[in-house]
């Protein structure tokens, strides 16, 4: 199990996944075999399958303890949901929730759900499949997410033509919890707890936010999304074929990196490889490119 001490506070990963999932030329446009070369040292076997040409991206959540507060950081999958449109995720059956116990926490410990956008791999736990209905998972949390991101897909999931949204999670991951008035709904930037923020970084969604925390003089950025894999610390400018609004998941992806280069934050995404977090440091590019690079911890 990974733990991530910061200042007074731990950030525990909590698996639903981990293998290769995602053909790497399919979710990255601008992908090449040339990056593969580049980047083979460290890309295989944690971060990419050689004999497959697929992405290993993990799906996890992480396990926050900041002041006496249990709060979990993105949702991934779930279980037993309906996910025809993608085969790995239909119908999940993980130990999600007992890995979530050997990390010291029970479903009703925990105070706190925080979900950096709506997508289908950032909501499934929200809720769990209870006598036929779809209930809240954790019965004791308030869940916050962004006011954006929730019209966006309320709009998108009651039009005909384009519902239901997001593979079905809208329904059943995030409307269960709504109706049951468990949801804060942030809108713009927001400070959530003494020493946890939330920051506007639209682009893969309208209302996608970055997560950062200071404890102690520690920093830490909590991505989700904005960026998907180590890769995109090299490039900047890679959007994953998920990416809503290209242009702004490019500008909000470049700030998060420059925000870590610069103030030594610690980068936690959702879908890294193993040690699946790193700081970022300004590199001289001898390709005159965007000089960033992700450091793994070298102890994993
Ligand atoms: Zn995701």
């Amino acid at each position: 199990m990974v733990e991530v001490k910061l200042g007074a506070a731990t950030a525990t990963r909590v698996e639903e996944s981990y293998e290769p999932n995602f053909d790497a030329k399919v979710f990255f446009p601008d992908w090449t075999a040339e990056i593969v070369r580049e980047h083979g040292s460290w890309l295989s076997p944690n971060h990419y399958d050689e004999a497959s040409g697929w992405l290993k991206l993990s799906i996890h959540s992480w396990l926050l303890k900041l002041g006496g507060k249990t709060i979990l950081i993105d949702t991934c999958v779930g279980n037993h949901k309906s996910r025809k449109h993608r085969p790995k995720w239909d119908m999940m059956n993980t130990p999600y929730l007992d890995r979530l116990k050997a990390a010291g926490v029970t479903p009703d410990q925990v105070d706190m759900v925080m979900c950096t956008h709506l997508h289908v791999d950032h909501v499934g736990w929200n809720t769990r499949l209870e006598n036929g209905r779809w209930v809240p998972t954790f019965k004791n949390a308030r869940y916050v997410w962004s006011q954006e991101d929730f019209d966006f897909y309320q709009a998108l999931d009651s039009d005909p033509q384009k519902g239901p949204a997001n593979g079905g999670s809208f329904r059943d991951s995030v409307l269960p919890v709504v109706e049951m008035g468990k949801v804060q709904m942030v809108k713009g930037g927001a400070e959530i707890e003494d020493g946890l923020k939330v920051t506007p970084a639209p682009g893969h969604t309208p209302g996608t936010v970055r997560i950062e925390l200071e404890s102690k003089g520690q920093k830490a950025l909590f991505c989700g999304d904005i960026l998907h894999h180590a890769v995109q610390v090299y490039h900047p400018e890679w959007n994953s074929f998920a990416c809503l609004d290209q242009d702004n998941a490019r500008k909000s992806r470049r700030a998060a990196i420059e925000h870590c280069a610069g103030s030594g934050a610690m980068l936690l995404p959702c879908h890294f490889g193993a040690p699946f977090h790193c700081h970022i440091d300004h590199r001289k590019d001898p390709k005159g490119g965007a000089g960033f690079a992700p450091r793994f911890a070298d102890n994993f």
